[in-house]
């Protein structure tokens, strides 16, 4: 790529009288031809990541950063008279829901970055994740149609459009490849379905209700047709080069399965293999067992997909067929193994009519990883415990990171220059050098300040945005993530209640101002988590409207939380709430970024927070609540109607979810899942027990934020240990431990 040559087709782009979406896709395309001849090169062996989701954000500032042009093309702009950060007005692609889609997105970017071969593999979801909106605080959810107007990013691939064939229908898939630009130019390659209505539905929306046997026969459609559309595309490309040669196909490929969802890849493989090319069956598996790496990125039963084999052999039936027989193989390979039949039956491919895709993708795969020390110890020992005794080294941790060039300098370029000041630009390449920064006087009130401009910014964004007015000089703290019973936005809201009695009744003289930020969208069918959603707006509302506390307190929940007003938050924030039930979180990676961007967590001693609390120290955060083994001991016994009862100020919090006083109808439904009938016991993820600690640990980060110095010691702290958390150490250990990868 020619920098000059860029930036002199970016000169010769007039803005006069055309319209923003214009300019963009001139400037968009001039980055595109600029790096055509980088893009597609071969490498020696490659790393391919099935993934069902990327949430890859706002393009443009980031691609222009990679590129080396972004300050460049803002002054040359400017010039012009035209400002580059008008194009935050344009939509950004959301073909994901949350963490998962999100950690495929800084993986490619780090991967890029670092020099390694990494190509993604996905779905070009017509609709992607809902636009959010509230209605007298309801989510209300609007499709998003980004694909309305083109999206000068990627490239339709017509020549490279393969079949893909089901029992009842044959679909093209179409490739549509974007760009990730780094140190190399690698792919992410989303395939879009053709050829009739039918077809299109498969990439028609990301995450069709499946509580249907329709909408679950489009699910493992949608499954099916990126996997075999990929392995399809890879198996071609090998054949091309190497011929049929297959007992070498691992030399040349790493293929990692983020999570269960494209687990039909590895039966594809075989069908290709056996079926196609006559390679005997034992023979494929060997070759896919060394070829096959599965991510497991929860511990949640729901998510753990079983398909019902009749559904899968009513559109797949050779697919079917070949998950059977991996399923005899296994058995037969256990028998051998001296497995009891309990052993073997929680190992089972197949029971009771289901394929269990999760322990499809455990057998096959060569290595299996979790996503933090704490999750990969609840592989060991609960989920995976059989297979971790007789394939003990399979398993493997590589606890997540994020991209610390979208989530430090494209975000918080105010943080970068200071660092950028105190030890020179190294660090951007080496994110380590950063906690080398001496924590002097000096560093410590250039912190503050960047905190403060990073803070007025962010209120300045939620009052365009939402029309409301944060508190100036309050401490901000944010939960913002999926909505999900597991994460306890309600134990949040439920923690602003209790606190707002406490400064009603004069008792917290000391208290600093404090706002409550949340985002997250609710699945569109998910009742409990779309009435957290309410909830936490009436405690707004009520917050808000009580004069006494008013000027203490503030909650909002800010509508359609999404990468770019993610990319707002984190730097903005002073206290990060991380405060999932123990064993529930497998990682989480909001919390790295709010790490990365100087605030403190509040949190559980749950999935990477311990990892944050130990590198950053733990005098730097506020750990609170019972561990995940004292949770479970306690669920044995626990009665969460009497622990309110003897706890007069729970109590009086948690009548307010029906006795009127809070605006809106009654909240029933989170009185239920508290006390009485609920899928799960009364409380399952003790919000009310944890509820005391947690009130502790917000009045104590609440106390230590008043000394100033002290505070922003803390919160400095964290960003520069936070290396750690990058996804360029987390790609690079997977590159190392699993795909043996070199760098170009
Ligand atoms: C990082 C991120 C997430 C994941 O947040 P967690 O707190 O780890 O659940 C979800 N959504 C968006 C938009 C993100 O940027």
């Amino acid at each position: 790529m020619n920098k000059q040559r860029l930036l002199d087709k970016f000169r010769a782009i007039s803005v006069e009288g055309k319209p923003l979406r214009q300019i963009y896709e001139e400037i968009s395309s001039a980055c595109m031809e600029e790096i055509r001849p980088d893009w597609g090169r071969r490498t020696r062996r490659t790393a391919c990541y099935f993934s069902m989701e990327y949430l890859v954000g706002r393009a443009f500032y980031n691609n222009l950063m990679e590129l080396g042009v972004l300050p460049e093309a803002e002054e040359i702009f400017a010039k012009k008279g035209f400002a580059l950060s008008r194009f935050e007005e344009i939509e950004d692609a959301a073909l994901g829901n949350g963490g998962l889609g999100r950690l495929a997105a800084c993986y490619l970017d780090s991967a890029a970055a670092r020099g390694l071969p990494l190509q993604g593999y996905g779905l070009r979801y017509r609709y992607g994740l809902f636009r959010q909106r509230f209605v007298a605080g309801e989510q209300v959810e609007e499709p998003e149609d980004w694909l309305a107007r083109e999206d000068p990013w990627s490239v339709r691939r017509e020549r490279e459009k393969r079949r893909v064939t089901f029992a009842d229908m044959t679909v093209v898939a179409v490739p549509y490849d974007m760009p990730v630009f780094g140190k190399t130019v690698n792919t992410l390659r989303l395939f879009q379905a053709e050829g009739s209505p039918e077809a299109e539905q498969i990439s028609g929306f990301l995450y069709p209700p499946d509580d249907t046997d329709e909408g679950k026969l489009l699910r493992i459609r949608q499954e099916y047709f990126f996997s075999a559309a990929a392995i399809g595309e890879i198996v071609d490309k090998f054949i091309a080069v190497h011929g049929m040669h297959f007992e070498r196909f691992p030399e040349f490929y790493a293929l990692q399965l983020n999570d269960t969802h494209a687990t039909f890849a590895v039966a594809e493989f075989l069908r290709i293999l056996n079926r196609v090319h006559r390679v005997p069956l034992p023979e494929a598996l060997e070759i896919a067992r060394k070829t096959f790496h599965y991510t497991n990125h929860t511990v949640l039963a729901e998510a753990l997909e079983c398909w019902k084999e009749e559904l899968v052999a009513q559109i797949l039936p050779d697919i079917a067929l070949i998950l059977k027989q991996l399923h005899v193989f296994s058995l037969r390979e256990w028998q051998k193994l001296g497995c009891t039949a309990e052993e073997r039956q929680s190992m089972a491919l197949l029971t009771d009519g289901y394929f269990s895709m999760a322990n499809a993708a455990v057998y096959v795969a060569r290595r299996v990883n979790g996503v933090a020390e704490m999750h990969t110890g609840i592989l060991k020992e609960k989920l995976f415990r059989t297979a971790f005794k007789y394939y003990p080294n399979k398993f493997t941790n590589i606890t997540n990171g994020v991209s610390q060039r979208r989530w430090l300098m494209l975000c918080n370029r105010e943080l970068s220059a200071l660092y950028d000041s105190r030890i020179g630009t190294g660090w951007r390449d080496d994110l380590g050098a950063i906690a080398r920064i001496p924590a002097d006087e000096a560093a410590l009130s250039a912190f503050r300040a960047v905190k403060a401009e990073k803070k007025r910014q962010l209120r300045e964004y939620i009052r365009k945005r939402e029309g409301v007015t944060l508190l100036d000089d309050a401490l901000y703290a944010a939960q913002t993530k999926r909505l999900h019973e597991y994460k306890r936005q309600f134990m949040t809201a439920l923690a602003v209640l209790y606190l707002r009695f406490e400064l009603k009744e004069g008792k917290r003289e000391d208290f600093a101002p404090m706002v409550f930020l949340f985002g997250g969208k609710a699945a569109a069918g998910y009742r409990r988590a779309k009435e957290v959603i309410r909830f936490v707006n009436a405690v707004a509302e009520l917050v808000a409207a009580d004069e006494e506390v008013s000027q203490k307190l503030q909650v909002v929940f800010v509508q359609n939380y999404d990468v770019s007003y993610a990319e707002k938050i984190v730097a903005g924030t002073d206290v990060s709430l991380q405060v999932s039930a123990a064993g529930f979180e497998a990682s989480g990676t909001g919390n790295m970024k709010f790490m990365m961007n100087g605030a403190v967590t509040v949190g559980t001693m749950d999935g990477a927070n311990i990892e944050i609390a130990e590198r950053a120290g733990g005098y730097n955060n506020y750990m609170f609540g019972v561990t995940a083994e004292e949770a479970e001991l306690l669920r044995e016994s626990y009665d969460p109607a009497a622990f309110a009862e003897s706890n007069e100020k729970i109590l009086r919090v948690v009548r307010m979810l029906t006795d009127g006083s809070l605006p809106g109808k009654p909240f029933e439904e989170l009185y239920r899942a508290t006390f009485t009938e609920t899928y799960n016991s009364p409380d399952f993820y003790l919000c009310l027990y944890d509820l005391e600690s947690y009130v502790d640990a917000l009045l104590k980060v609440n106390a230590d934020s008043r000394d100033e110095a002290s505070f922003s010691r803390k919160q400095f702290e964290n960003a520069i240990h936070s290396s750690f958390f990058s996804s360029d150490r987390a790609i690079e250990a997977y590159a190392r431990k699993i795909w043996k990868l070199e760098q170009t």
